[in-house]
């Protein structure tokens, strides 16, 4: 790809130098590295609303959202109030507490299918206690997931994941025993064949299949008419559960999440949660059936825990957000996905790059491909090269997109008009530069 010269950040270019001395690739997170876009990662230095701005004083319209969790836009004010009051009051007590016991209440209240739920501190902590759970429950040792899902880097998920793993274009982690590999059986999405086949073979050994409720981290991805019904219907036959990840989807696709979405009824047995619930901060849950979490210590003997769960700063932070996430959010959220989405695909269609716009509710991507893309074959092949042009394009016009073709691109509430506006002004050039 088109690697911009450091000059454009060289703020972030000196940052990125002293990281690279302390840190692997001078990031904490692998995506973030800009890898599969080149260029300079650009360091931030402070968010507002649907703005960032960088160590180099550029400001961006921001449209990854720290990847979900910014759904009312940067420094909101009311979460900071939140903040600073809890704070104020102490950042870490080690003991049960108020806040707490009121965002599991907005949890369940939100949520159908969770009766109780754990409080953690990251996404993929939550997907591995609700895999601990599901295993624990049916006293079986395999999960199924689905190719270009991506769990968190919870080590029985890790193969054929989404996300990060998929932008670096990694066949699979290393590090992640053969042995604990081969009880994951991963199957491609939206295949109901082949669902029946593994659970006709292996069906009593299956503790659990894991799916994100709609995938966004191969770019976004809906379960077709009837495939999660299919999901339903077999884990049941066979006593297996069902554990749907919203880690991404939940709060964000509708009030609840993708369940609780316009025409999609399937009750799961256990939900993961994370992003939008910790409105910024690490908070995290895995909820459901009450006779299920029931097995979670101290009550049952499935053993986990968390120094930091259920911190007070950051449930107050993400009681708050979601407290604010009402009815007139989710249609703004709804009108600048709409607004934008449909602006890059006329400009790339009249640039001629050929692309494909997916949405799951307000969350959508943008593939370089033509047709349906229906699982992770069809997604890794796009022209990742014409991606990459597109987003330095962007990025020169102060628009930060997700830094992969394989990210869903988040909006916030907070994207008025101007910034909308902004984007807008940019696609034209970006579509040109993604030609070629
Ligand atoms: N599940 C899904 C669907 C996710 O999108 C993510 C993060 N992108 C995770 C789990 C992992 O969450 P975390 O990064 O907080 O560990």
């Amino acid at each position: 790809p088109t690697a911009p010269s450091d000059t454009d950040a060289p703020a972030s270019a000196a940052l990125l130098a002293r990281a690279r001395a302390v840190t692997p690739g001078g990031v904490n997170s692998p995506v973030r590295a800009f890898r599969s876009v080149g260029g300079t990662p650009r360091f931030m230095v402070r968010g507002a609303g649907p703005y960032l701005t960088d160590a180099d004083g550029t400001e961006y319209v921001d449209l990854v959202g720290s990847w979900g969790p910014m759904i009312l836009g940067h420094a909101h004010p009311a979460v900071l109030d939140a903040v600073y009051d809890a704070a104020s009051r102490g950042t870490s007590f080690g003991t049960p507490s108020e806040n707490e016991v009121a965002l599991a209440e907005e949890i369940v209240a939100r949520i159908g299918p969770v009766d109780q739920v754990r409080l953690v501190s990251s996404g993929t902590e939550a997907t591995m206690s609700a895999i601990r759970l599901a295993r624990g429950f049916t006293g079986r040792p395999l999960v199924v997931k689905f190719a270009g899902h991506y769990h968190g880097h919870v080590d029985s998920l890790l193969v054929a994941a989404g996300s990060g793993v998929a932008t670096l274009a990694l066949p699979d982690s290393a590090g992640v025993p053969a042995q604990m590999a081969a009880e994951t059986l991963v199957l491609p999405f939206n295949d109901v064949e082949a669902l029946e086949a593994v659970f006709a073979a292996r069906g009593d050994q299956i503790a659990c299949v894991i799916t994100e409720a709609a995938a966004g981290n191969m770019g976004v991805v809906t379960p077709q008419p009837g495939f999660t019904e299919a999901l339903r219907r077999v884990t049941a036959e066979h006593g297996a559960l069902l554990v749907t990840d919203e880690v991404m989807t939940g709060f964000r696709c509708s009030r609840a999440g993708w369940w609780g979405y316009e025409g999609v009824d399937v009750t799961p047995d256990l939900m993961t949660f994370g992003k939008v619930m910790g409105g910024g901060f690490p908070a995290a849950a895995f909820g459901g059936r009450a006779d299920v979490m029931a097995l979670l210590a101290p009550d049952g003997p499935v053993y986990q825990a968390g120094t930091l769960s259920g911190n007070p700063v950051a449930t107050a932070a993400g009681l708050t957000t979601l407290q604010h996430c009402d009815d007139a959010v989710y249609a703004r959220l709804d009108e600048v996905s709409r607004t934008i989405s449909a602006a890059a695909s006329s400009a790339l269609a009249a640039a001629g790059v050929p692309h494909r716009v997916q949405h799951a509710s307000s969350m959508f991507s943008v593939f370089f491909r033509e047709g349906e893309v229906r699982d992770y074959d069809d997604a890794r092949d796009q022209d990742t090269a014409a991606f990459g042009r597109f987003f330095h394009a962007m990025l020169s016009a102060g628009v930060y997109l997700p830094p992969s073709a394989f990210e869903c691109w988040f909006v916030s509430a907070a994207h008025d008009d101007a910034a909308v506006q902004r984007i807008l002004d940019a696609l034209p050039a970006a579509a040109a530069a993604a030609a070629g």
